[in-house]
């Protein structure tokens, strides 16, 4: 895998700092605390390119990560952080929302839920999102290695189950058990963003 090339680009504050809009790149997003700078670094193999925070919220920008010259990740900033005040939430609503709509590049979305807290509204609001845009999702539960084997499972079928709701024939939606903890569910994750960054 050519995951473990993943280098740090430059992190943009508003959408005139993004890089320039060709290549291949998928973003990662979820709820401030998912788990997602964990599972980047599981995917990349690298401890801390993505920082870990204690902090949930505190890097509002979105961060982009070089795989080779056509090719990036990209770390969108956390969703529903409660500490920040009303104004900035705002502003971030409207970038992610613009840069989700505008970005041509962008091949697919790569969504992290805890697996004890799925689906939030914030989630679901993501995943309506996808599906009026045709953009595929793919869904990591995180923190499986929180759950036995089994309550893992039955917690996969049951986020299964409710998808349908969100599927149209031209959406394509996934999902996944993952532990970073574990490296549980790395390679399947990395075949799904080979099939989006293929040129
Ligand atoms: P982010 O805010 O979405 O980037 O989340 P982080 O990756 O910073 O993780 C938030 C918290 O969840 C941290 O305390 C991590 O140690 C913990 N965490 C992340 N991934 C896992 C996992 O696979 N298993 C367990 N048990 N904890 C995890």
């Amino acid at each position: 895998n050519f995951y473990h090339q993943a280098q740090y680009t430059l992190s943009a504050h508003n959408l005139s700092q993004l890089p320039s809009d060709t290549g291949r790149e998928v973003a990662f997003a979820g709820r401030s605390n998912a788990g997602k700078s964990s599972a980047i670094n599981a995917i990349t193999q690298q401890k801390a390119l993505a920082r870990t925070s204690k902090t949930p919220g505190r890097t509002q920008q979105i961060m982009f990560f070089q795989l080779d010259e056509k090719r990036r990740l990209v770390d969108l900033p956390g969703y529903g952080y409660a500490k920040v005040s009303i104004t900035i939430k705002q502003h971030w609503q409207n970038t992610l929302e613009r840069y989700l709509q505008t970005r041509g590049s962008l091949n697919g979305l790569i969504l992290l839920m805890d697996i004890r807290h799925p689906l939030t509204d914030f989630d679901k609001n993501m995943l309506l999102w996808c599906q009026h845009s045709a953009m595929p999702v793919h869904i990591l539960l995180t923190k499986a290695d929180k759950l036995s084997f089994g309550a893992a499972k039955s917690s996969l079928l049951q986020v299964k189950n409710q998808l349908s709701a969100f599927k149209t024939d031209s959406t394509d939606i996934s999902v996944q058990l993952f532990s970073a903890h574990k490296a549980t569910g790395v390679d399947e994750a990395r075949a799904v963003l080979d099939l989006w960054l293929a040129v």
